[in-house]
């Protein structure tokens, strides 16, 4: 699809120019610009104050070199990422990942898409992104910590309470924040907020581990009873991944009626008709680290295929993609749609390929995008940054009313948004729109830096 404003086009031009080799940036830049062409048609003072050309360029980005030592005293070099996005609402927020995968357009998409999903929290967050191609997966706790504590070496110069406050993502949980948190407090002698998804014994907030899932949960429940009348009461659920935000996703669906029949990991997927014991799953994935496919010696009945994305023709009333980006494409859409699919929420980011959501959308699916209906981990992590500088802690239930009432909040905003600019029910233009326009309404206010 071409651009129908010159103006975007000339910006999508160049950042094609400028980082045509980062496809996952491009792909989300694409897909934000699309959906803003009824704004910059409105607004002109968009195009006069360049807040396109500055949003789609990071303020900062630090690369950075992270050695470490082995277990068998090897000396291994991984790369280190910060993208600090975009500041005009908030200090930069958002996770580090871990995953031999990451580089700079990974990064980068994960930043610009932060930026406005924190803007739709309507918490006062900025976005930002880091992470590593170190492999978490193998490694002993004494080589977590060791390169955990090269990384935060060079991170703690970049990073404050007041500055930037990185959290989790795939291949980062409690232990390593654990890890990185007593590297940074060792090197700056401060006891700050300085990165959340902390332990419970040293400042981290009840219900952060549980947020995400939870929130998707929280925001999909919204989504089907405002626009189906309906709810997950006694439907069929798929969640693709195992790691922290498929677990709990998979949790709150199950108290709210529903049935997961299928998981995944990087490995394949298993399906157990009598559905996902979450028992078992937890001790095997969070506690034991261990592949998902363990899962079928010890639950009968249960199936294991080999691959993750056989998972998407599993029968399902809803998809709850948890795992990755673009693990959704086109014909996994097409075989979900054809088993009578009703509704799709993004729990990773940019799981769907635009080509699956095109799919989705165009079958009448509803379709809750990733910026929307998985922020509610950054959003209780905002809430974590809340607890630190008051020195305080709110109950698990304070904290899980505060996120259910922010994600129907983001739910009606996106969805009154799509509204507002003639494209009802569009859930995807709905978050883009209403994440950039407070976003571009601090940047105009701020002025431009000459
Ligand atoms: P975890 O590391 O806890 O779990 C990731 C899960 O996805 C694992 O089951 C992993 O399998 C699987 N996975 C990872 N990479 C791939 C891949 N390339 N192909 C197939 N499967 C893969 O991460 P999270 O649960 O924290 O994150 C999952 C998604 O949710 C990510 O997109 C993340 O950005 C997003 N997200 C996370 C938030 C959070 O609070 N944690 C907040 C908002 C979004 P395996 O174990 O085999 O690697």
């Amino acid at each position: 699809m071409s651009f129908q404003s010159s103006y975007l086009a000339k910006v999508y031009e160049q950042v094609e120019k400028r980082d045509g080799t980062e496809k996952e940036f491009l792909q989300a830049v694409r897909e934000v610009l699309e959906s803003l062409e009824p704004v910059v048609a409105q607004d002109p003072s968009i195009e006069k104050w360049g807040i396109m050309e500055r949003l789609v360029e990071p303020e900062r980005i630090i690369t950075f070199r992270i050695s470490w030592v082995d277990d068998n005293g090897q000396v291994q070099v991984n790369r280190g990422y910060r993208v600090q996005f975009n500041s005009a609402i908030g200090p930069y927020k958002g996770g580090l990942r871990l995953h031999p995968s990451v580089n700079l357009s990974v990064i980068k998409f994960l930043g610009f898409e932060q930026t406005f999903k924190n803007s739709l929290t309507g918490l006062p967050i900025g976005g930002g992104k880091g992470g590593s191609d170190f492999d978490p997966k193998g490694k002993s706790d004494q080589e977590i910590m060791r390169f955990c504590q090269s990384f935060m070496t060079e991170l703690a110069k970049h990073i404050g309470a007041d500055t930037d406050v990185p959290a989790g993502d795939i291949g980062v949980g409690a232990r390593e924040i654990g890890f990185l948190y007593g590297q940074y407090k060792r090197l700056r002698n401060e006891f700050t907020g300085v990165l959340t998804g902390k332990g419970l014994t040293y400042g981290g907030s009840l219900a952060r581990k549980q947020a995400t899932g939870y929130g998707l949960c929280y925001f999909t429940q919204e989504m089907l009873s405002c626009m189906k009348n309906d709810s997950f009461a006694g439907k069929c659920v798929v969640v693709s991944g195992s790691g922290n935000v498929a677990i709990y996703a998979a949790e709150k669906a199950t108290t709210l009626g529903a049935k997961v029949v299928a998981m995944s990991d990087s490995s394949g997927y298993v399906y157990d008709a009598n559905g996902i014991n979450l028992d078992v799953m937890k001790q095997i994935k969070e506690v034991e680290r261990a592949r998902i496919s363990e899962y079928v010696s010890r639950v009968e009945g249960a199936t294991f295929t080999p691959g993750c994305k056989g998972i998407w023709t599993i029968p399902c009333d809803i998809a709850l993609p948890c795992a990755t980006q673009n693990e959704l494409d086109e014909e996994s859409a097409k075989a979900l749609v054809a088993n009578g699919v009703m509704a799709v929420a993004e729990g990773a980011n940019m799981p769907s390929t635009p080509e699956a959501i095109a799919v989705l959308q165009s079958n009448g699916v509803l379709f809750g995008p990733a910026k929307a209906a998985n922020a509610g981990g950054v959003a209780t992590s905002a809430l974590e940054m809340s607890q630190n500088s008051m020195r305080y802690s709110w109950s698990f239930e304070e904290v899980d009313n505060k996120l259910h009432g922010i994600m129907v909040g983001i739910f009606h905003n996106a969805f009154n948004a799509a509204e507002k600019y003639g494209m009802a029910g569009n859930l995807v233009a709905g978050a883009n729109i209403a994440g950039f326009e407070k976003v571009a309404q601090s940047m105009i206010a701020q002025g431009v830096a000459y």
